[in-house]
């Protein structure tokens, strides 16, 4: 089943870096989470993401597929001339953006505007963060942190937690007294710099908090599940940690999101949106960065018991344009794979099939954004 000619919602993906912060990352460093400058430069280029999307970056440019003739190729080009090149290549409809990494790198949203439609997803713990300094009391900065996503602003379409990144996924409800407290600690050690959050306690809060407003106007949540940058304890990373928040009926009205197909916990995130109502599972990151037999067994994974509407594509690509390319060649070949499987086997007709992929690829995250696109 070829799936080129359906644009894809990109769900899930994150600014491109600014020309001149580009020029500190090795090309090795958009195919790797670690940080680690052994990993980067000694053992990404041995890994067979980094080997099928050298052969894919030049089949696409037109060049041999060495790294230092792609570098030439996407030099010539210069920034924008790539990026057009890779979003108009990936076929995209539009593209919902967590501008929270590497925020003081990163081009602002607006700029991709001249691509491709964006809106813009708001990342609570840095919302959070950079409020610290200014506020004057912890009743000052909670009362701001409402005002700034009850409502958001117009551009964003639904809220981000790293909670998995910094405290893990086991959130509890916390009294107004504790976030208080906790508040209060922190803004003793802080300056004007606003501090790294990671008190669980406080970011547990304003998790909860987020919900609550989450429920009232029905805008989805995305959770970081699963693997990611060494930032991340894998084994607080597990999306059956949420359960709490899962079972709460107050909750029910927010879509919640799990990221990144929660890998390698897939079938944990398979099933819980296969039981709860309100539960997505969004596969981005496991494709493009896995081989192709990985990304395979992943979606398989996910479709195998997860009802195909509450399934999305997205790509996580950051720092480069190369990435969203790559996801949405891929995102397509393994999808398409999966679903002719699914014929074959006769779980499916092929009429089926091709309304699930359209599903997967754009109307499921249309329908759920609320898109006006
Ligand atoms: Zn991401």
């Amino acid at each position: 089943m070829e799936l080129w000619d359906i644009p894809a919602i990109d769900q899930h993906a994150h600014n491109l870096l600014r020309p001149e912060a580009i020029a500190n990352y090795a090309y090795t460093a958009a195919f790797t989470e670690a940080h680690n400058a052994d990993i980067i430069n000694h053992h990404t280029c041995h890994t067979l993401f980094y080997r099928r999307s050298l052969r894919d970056m030049a089949n696409l440019l037109k060049c041999e597929p060495q790294e230092s003739e792609i570098l030439a190729k996407r030099n010539n080009l210069g920034l924008e001339n790539l990026t057009k090149t890779c979003f108009d290549a990936a076929n995209l409809e539009a593209i919902l953006l967590d501008d929270g990494f590497l925020p003081d790198k990163i081009l602002p949203w607006q700029w991709h505007q001249k691509f491709v439609k964006v809106r813009r997803l708001l990342r609570i713990e840095d919302l959070a963060q950079n409020l610290i300094p200014q506020a004057n009391s912890f009743e000052e900065f909670w009362e701001r942190f409402k005002a700034e996503i009850d409502p958001p602003p117009p551009e964003v379409v639904a809220f981000k937690s790293i909670a998995a990144y910094r405290t893990g996924l086991e959130i509890k409800s916390v009294t107004v007294e504790v976030a208080k407290s906790q508040f209060n600690a922190i803004k003793k050690t802080t300056g004007e710099k606003p501090p790294r959050l990671i008190n669980k306690s406080l970011i547990d809060f304003l998790v909860i908090q987020t919900l609550e407003i989450a429920a009232k106007h029905k805008i989805p949540i995305q959770f970081h599940t699963g693997f990611g940058d060494p930032d991340l304890d894998l084994r607080l990373s597990n999306p059956l940690h949420l359960r709490q928040i899962l079972e709460d009926e107050r909750f029910r009205n927010a879509p919640i999101v799990l990221l990144h197909a929660s890998y390698p916990y897939t079938s944990e995130a398979g099933y819980l949106a296969s039981i709860y109502p309100n539960v997505y599972v969004s596969f981005g990151l496991v494709i493009p960065s896995l081989s192709i037999v990985g990304m395979r067994e992943v979606v398989r994974r996910l479709i195998e018991f997860a009802p195909s509407s509450k399934l999305m594509y997205s790509s996580d690509a950051h720092l480069i344009p190369d990435l969203y390319y790559l996801g949405g060649k891929w995102g397509r070949k393994v999808l398409g794979k999966v679903l002719n499987e699914s014929v074959r086997d006769g779980d499916l007709t092929v009429k089926e099939a091709e309304e699930i992929a359209v599903a997967i690829l754009r109307g499921n995250a249309s329908q759920l954004y609320q898109l006006d696109i």
